[in-house]
């Protein structure tokens, strides 16, 4: 009997989401193993509907198992801590072998927002705390959607600070960060250059330099059966930090870990010039942008909805 090679997929990440989606459509003969650290695969695009509690946790994340299955891949609920030649390292169990793995294990810190259970025990902390005093550090989308979404949590008692060592959203275009300065305003939550003395809590809420160097196919420089994508990856040109871009990636890797099994030549993944990029100012409204185009309002707040339950819902293929 022949043997079926076996693809490991470590993290559900979205890359690894989207790809095992895709390859679900016409599985390829091979055994296919997801390795999550939980059933739960929090997604961050919906952290802060879920701080604002406009939606129940249960809306925020993917069951990593039932995807598995769904899928026809095996699930197995571990930490992946890494892998020597062939063969991954779980915290549960034997060393498992594998032809092909695939990491997308995404990036944390110590006081950010992943692993997002953590999290969300520190959010009910302050929720706790007479007067917290919070600071927030970065100044992409992803401190701004926090500290916005914590106002609403935490009403006026938090003192709620951005501290950001350069330009808010640098890039977005100037319709976006007049929506946004307007809103930080309304909500009073100051952004400074230094970080104010005495805070109770910090929340680091950028993304740190992956470590995991990939050539263009998204395959480890130093190991060619290996994949990295999303935020654990470093590929060769510089690429933002986001969960768009690591759907993208899931394309790729998809077609490639085809390929790979058929033994035949990898392609390149193409980062793409733009990608829409929605950040949520309060429950009901949103700012958008493509490239130098943006608008602002209830419309993109929709989208943003729409496209995060499509992400969420099991059987449902990247957009
Ligand atoms: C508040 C906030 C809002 C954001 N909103 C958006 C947005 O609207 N759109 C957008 O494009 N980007 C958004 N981002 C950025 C985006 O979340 C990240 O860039 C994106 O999550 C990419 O991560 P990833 O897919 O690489 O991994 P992740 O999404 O972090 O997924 C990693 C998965 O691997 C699991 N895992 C981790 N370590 C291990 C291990 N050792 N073993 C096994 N499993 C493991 C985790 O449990 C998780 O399921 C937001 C970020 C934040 C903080």
């Amino acid at each position: 009997m022949k043997i079926k090679q076996r693809v490991i997929l470590a993290g559900a990440g979205h890359a690894n989401i989207a790809a095992l989606r895709l390859l679900s459509k016409n599985l390829p003969d091979a055994e296919f193993v997801l390795v999550n650290d939980g059933e739960k695969a929090w997604y961050t695009g919906a952290l802060p509907a879920l701080i604002r509690g406009d939606i129940p946790p249960e809306q925020a994340y993917i069951d990593a198992g039932r995807l598995a299955k769904t899928c026809g891949a095996r699930f197995i609920d571990a930490k992946f801590l890494g892998f020597d030649s062939n063969w991954a390292r779980l915290s549960e169990g034997e060393p498992v072998h594998f032809d092909f793995l695939a990491i997308s294990t995404g990036a944390s810190l110590d006081g950010g927002v992943k692993p997002i259970g953590e999290f969300l025990r520190r959010l009910e902390r302050w929720a706790q705390m007479p007067r917290p005093d919070i600071a927030i550090l970065g100044g992409g989308a992803a401190a701004i959607e926090l500290a916005l979404a914590l106002r609403i949590r935490l009403s006026k008692k938090a003192r709620i600070t951005i501290m950001a060592s350069g330009t808010i959203l640098d890039g977005a275009p100037k319709p976006v960060r007049q929506a946004v300065f307007k809103h930080l305003n309304a909500a009073k939550i100051p952004v400074l250059p230094k970080m104010p003395l005495m805070m109770d809590e910090v929340l680091r809420a950028y993304t740190p330099e992956p470590v995991l160097r990939v050539r263009e196919t998204l395959q480890l420089e130093s190991q060619e059966n290996v994949f990295a994508t999303g935020d654990c990856a470093l590929f060769p040109t510089k690429l933002p930090r986001s969960g768009a871009i690591a759907v993208r990636q899931g394309r790729t890797l998809a077609a490639n870990l085809r390929r790979a099994l058929a033994g035949q030549p990898l392609r390149p993944f193409s980062p793409p010039r733009h990608t829409l990029a929605i950040l949520s100012l309060t429950a009901s409204t949103a700012t958008a942008w493509y490239g130098n185009h943006s608008w602002t309002g209830r419309l993109a707040m929709a989208l943003k909805t729409n496209r995060d339950s499509a992400w969420l819902t099991v059987g449902e293929p990247p957009s």
